[in-house]
């Protein structure tokens, strides 16, 4: 009933449906429920109902039974007034608070066990709507040197009005703090969050963080958008890494506009993959490089959230678009064969034709240049700053459109260069 064509609104009907019948939303037994496996605290919660139930129903059945004996028309009754009635809107229990409908709320993540200097609290910004809907998660700075995701989730999550929000906004700004306030891309222990998750209780203090954050707030989520950025001197054009063998995540990325698409598998450990694994529809939103905050690429994804938001009926915050969505379902890496400096001679987002000059490199002793050419057709999603390289290094990443019937045929990837795409580590 809205945004790009009739695709899209054919898909978001039953999914929102979906949502709306098996998330969270469905008041308060649902979290307990849902936190239920990974976090630590609800255990003695869910527990006491379910073995409370079988013990109580064989005394109450046989006790009403012979006093209602000779009414047989009772039975109808009952049955029809509880079934049409929804559960009603209630507060959303998370992190040991309540967040009533129709406000927001900045609470507080603390693992419990500590870990850098001190147990600082990471931020989470919650806004609760007025009434049902989804519930939609948004994390960024996994990677603490990632900056633009940072000020992408503020701006959202701080544009939206809960009076008139429909469903639920979880946003952390800023999931890996140690790494953030170091101006590190990891945890205290050099390790990568994002190769972690869901993690483990008992593992490492990487899989212990990442167990804490999966079990507390991304077991609340129906849908995620994780913002990233190029890592180490790379830069992204900004789009989103998703999945598209997995028809809800597919469905997921109709509704960003004209975000660029790029179809990848996620690599084990990351907070997409994780997600998806658990049955929620997730996306990597990639946005420029690291270590700097680009306004337009910033205000880009904005609006690609923004437009997410209304095409999940969560907002009725309208954003139009004058241009159609690419979506490439396999991407290439061009490295150079030469070490020395590189200077890129197209700019992200190009289309490049074979032959067509990427860059060029320099030795600058030799003062022997070569230059680096596209090996195929197709559109620069990601490149390399200009900064001295050696032999080997991938320096641009080119889009290929292929068909969609493509990437259905397409057997399970082995982790290649797509299974590293949340990073643009390439592989060796
Ligand atoms: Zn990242």
């Amino acid at each position: 009933m809205l945004l790009q064509g009739p695709a899209a609104a054919r898909g978001l009907v039953p999914l929102v449906l979906l949502l709306a019948l098996s998330g969270p939303a469905a008041a308060q037994p649902a979290p307990a429920a849902t936190t239920a496996p990974s976090g630590p605290t609800p255990t003695p919660v869910a527990a006491p109902p379910d073995t409370a139930a079988p013990a109580a129903a064989p005394l109450t059945a046989p006790a009403v039974a012979p006093t209602a004996t000779p009414a047989a028309s009772p039975a109808p009754a009952p049955t029809p007034s509880p079934s049409p009635t929804p559960e009603p809107w209630a507060a959303l229990q998370i992190l040991d608070s309540a967040v009533p409908p129709g406000e927001m709320r900045r609470l507080a993540w603390r693992t419990g066990f500590g870990y850098g200097l001190v147990d600082e609290p990471v931020p989470v910004l919650v806004a609760r709507g007025s009434s049902r809907g989804p519930t939609l998660c948004l994390t960024a700075a996994v990677h603490g040197d990632e900056l633009n995701g940072i000020e992408i989730v503020r701006r959202v999550v701080s544009g939206i009005d809960p009076t008139a929000l429909k469903g639920t906004v979880i946003g952390v700004p800023i999931v890996n703090v140690h790494g953030f306030q170091r101006r590190s891309r990891y945890l205290p222990d050099r390790r990568d969050l994002n190769r972690y998750f869901p993690g483990d209780p008992e593992g490492s203090l990487a899989s212990r963080v990442a167990h804490d954050f999966f079990g507390r707030i991304i077991a609340q989520c129906e849908q995620l958008v994780d913002v990233h950025t190029g890592s180490f001197y790379r830069s992204n054009l900004p789009q989103l890494r998703a999945d598209l063998r997995e028809p809800a995540v597919v469905e997921m990325t109709k509704h960003f506009g004209a975000i660029t698409v790029l179809h990848s598998s996620a690599a084990d450990g990351t907070l997409r993959g994780a997600a998806v694994a658990a049955g929620i529809p997730a996306v990597t939103m990639e946005v420029g490089e690291p270590n700097r905050l680009q306004a337009d690429d910033v205000a880009l994804a904005v609006k690609g959230l923004e437009t997410l938001l209304a095409g999940m009926e969560m907002s009725g915050k309208r954003r139009l678009w004058d241009r159609a969505q690419p979506v490439f379902y396999e991407s290439r890496w061009v490295r150079v064969d030469r070490g020395g400096i590189l200077f890129s001679a197209v700019e992200l987002g190009q289309s490049v034709r074979p032959g067509d000059v990427l860059g060029t490199v320099t030795d600058p002793l030799s003062n022997v240049y070569t230059e680096i050419t596209a090996p195929i057709a197709g559109r620069v999603l990601g490149r390399a700053l200009n900064q001295f390289v050696m032999p080997g290094f991938a320096a641009f990443r080119i889009g290929i459109e292929t068909t969609e019937t493509e990437v259905a045929e397409e057997p399970p990837q082995p982790s290649d260069e797509a299974a590293a795409a949340d990073d643009d580590q390439p592989p060796n």
